[in-house]
């Protein structure tokens, strides 16, 4: 995988449209990555929020490192706000308190709507950023609505990310009030799962600020473990973890 993630980094250094590796025995030949909709581990929640980083980010860490819980951030580059500044720092405090970090990709395109290059683009810039701003390289990736083709499968896989999707939809991106989400989550643990992955946006004052703090109290008290993704599948978060770079003029999106 070093081989892989170093092949990565020159070639986008060297040119962003480069970034795209290159696959002379045809995309028919590339295996396709991993995709997960659940955990595996039992008694685990992975609660996962989209979409930022974004103003909420501090306060939904407070209420997770509260409760001894940890989070999972699919972040975008370009999305909300610019991933740098005000933002950068709110990664690495993240980052800092165990969080794990994803992929979202740059500007949450639907990629099954870009070519190879495209893709490759919209999924290097993130992971530059993320490198520049926590020296960690992400392991995995959600494609922006949950939307993936093979073509997207076989970029993850080459860029040695696996995709995550999701086995509850809270629903506050499509304008569930938070009684309405209060409800799924509700419906789902008296079903006595034995893990949920669970599918949230930092993004939304209410989830932030109502539905993180009161569910974390809910899940606890059925006994879960509320972990990062990669701690509910027993896989390593990152593909690499280094040094954090010093901010420069590139650091803007
Ligand atoms: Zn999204």
């Amino acid at each position: 995988m070093k081989f892989t993630f170093a092949a990565i980094f020159a070639a986008a250094a060297a040119c962003l449209v480069s970034a795209a590796p290159s696959h002379p025995i045809g995309q028919r030949a590339t295996p396709l990555a991993k995709v997960y909709s659940s955990c595996t581990k039992n008694n685990t929640v992975a609660l996962t929020f989209d979409d930022g980083p974004y103003v909420y980010m501090y306060d939904i860490s407070k209420a997770l490192v509260a409760a001894g819980a940890k989070g999972t951030f699919f972040v975008n580059g370009n999305n909300y706000e610019c991933i740098y500044n005000d933002n950068g720092k709110r990664v690495k405090y993240l980052y800092d308190k165990g969080h794990q970090l994803a992929s979202h990709t740059w500007a949450h395109k639907d990629l099954t709507t870009l070519t190879w290059d495209q893709i490759h683009d919209e999924m290097w810039r993130v992971e530059e950023a993320l490198l520049k701003i926590t020296g960690a390289y992400p392991a995995f990736m959600r494609p922006p609505y949950g939307n993936y083709n093979d073509l997207v499968r076989q970029a993850s896989y080459v860029r040695g990310q696996s995709l995550a999707i999701w086995d509850l939809d809270s629903e506050d991106s499509l304008g569930a009030t938070v009684a309405q989400s209060k409800k799924i989550y509700t419906d789902a643990i008296a079903k006595k799962p034995k893990n949920i992955l669970a599918l949230n946006h930092e993004t939304i004052e209410t989830t932030a600020h109502q539905i993180v703090p009161w569910v974390i109290a809910q899940l606890q008290n059925k006994g879960y473990k509320l972990v990062t993704l990669a701690e509910c599948l027993g896989v390593d978060a990152y593909q690499s973890v280094a040094s954090p770079a010093t901010p420069d003029s590139t650091w803007h999106c």
